[in-house]
């Protein structure tokens, strides 16, 4: 079977040669029941630490199932540090902008609940099923670590200085997206050093359907980290518009090249 058909599973077990696997019931569940995979089938596994690993399945039971390592197939390799924190939307449309978020390769997704935010709750245990199974199909070889959710507030405090927060600003007032990016990537804008090739560390974040309040707009016109950027004349949705800047992060100065 080629690679690309293959069964791609994330573990936390930690993975080398020879190793095993015991996999978890639900996720035995998967592999058994809905994969139909039988002892002596082959899987790809991976942890976000230790590459990517070749498995054979090695003992299918009513209680669960394991796997035996035979080689790694991918080395641990650096992967893009950009952020995306998000005020929450609607559950089919978080769902889509956890999913392709992970598939854009984003590092860490953070809902932000704002002023005018109003989702109320957000299943985290989902968002991060969501993510793991993004990860799985999209041959990352990490998992984006999906936060809790916070307030503006504690969001703002709790952000790193040290990494630029690109705030999506759907009022005009922003500078154009992807000069901002190769500007901060050029390391034009104050940031710490950094080793040559990589690109400084940032994030976004991208507003409700309601917009951002004044309020909010004017705290962070403040902060010495932020800086507002636009995606054009129109008003997008909220998840086109934390796409719409992965997209252009990732094409600018990410792993497209
Ligand atoms: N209700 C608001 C629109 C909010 S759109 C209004 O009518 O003005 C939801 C979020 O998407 C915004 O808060 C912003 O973060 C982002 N967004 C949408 N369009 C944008 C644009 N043209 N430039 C930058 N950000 C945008």
């Amino acid at each position: 079977m080629s690679d690309r058909r293959r069964l791609r599973l994330f573990t936390d077990t930690p993975l080398s040669q020879d190793s095993a696997v015991t996999l978890p019931e639900a996720q035995a569940h998967y592999v058994v029941h809905v994969m139909r995979q039988k002892a002596g089938d082959e899987a790809l596994v991976f942890n976000g630490r230790d590459g990517e690993w070749l498995a054979e399945i090695a003992t299918v039971s009513k209680k669960g199932c394991s796997l035996q390592l035979k080689s790694q197939v991918k080395p641990q390799m650096p992967e893009p540090d950009v952020w995306l924190a998000f005020a929450p939307i609607k559950k089919a449309r978080i769902d889509m902008v956890i999913e392709k978020a992970t598939e854009l390769g984003a590092s860490v997704l953070w809902p932000v609940f704002t002023r005018h935010t109003n989702a109320e709750r957000i299943n985290l245990e989902r968002l991060r099923a969501t993510a793991i199974e993004a990860a799985e199909q999209c041959e990352r070889l990490t998992v984006p670590e999906v936060r809790e959710a916070t307030t503006f507030e504690n969001f703002l405090n709790q952000w790193p200085t040290e990494r630029r927060l690109f705030v999506l600003d759907e009022t005009g007032q922003g500078q154009p997206i992807a000069k901002v990016i190769l500007t901060h990537a050029n390391g034009e804008v104050a940031s710490p050093p950094r080793a040559e090739s990589a690109t400084p560390p940032c994030g976004f974040l991208v507003g409700p359907e309601g917009g951002f309040a004044q309020s909010e707009l004017d705290v962070l016109a403040q902060l010495p980290f932020v800086t507002r950027v636009g995606l054009g004349p129109r008003i997008l949705r909220a998840e086109t518009a934390a796409l719409a800047a992965l997209v252009c992060w990732q094409s600018r100065v990410g792993d497209w090249k």
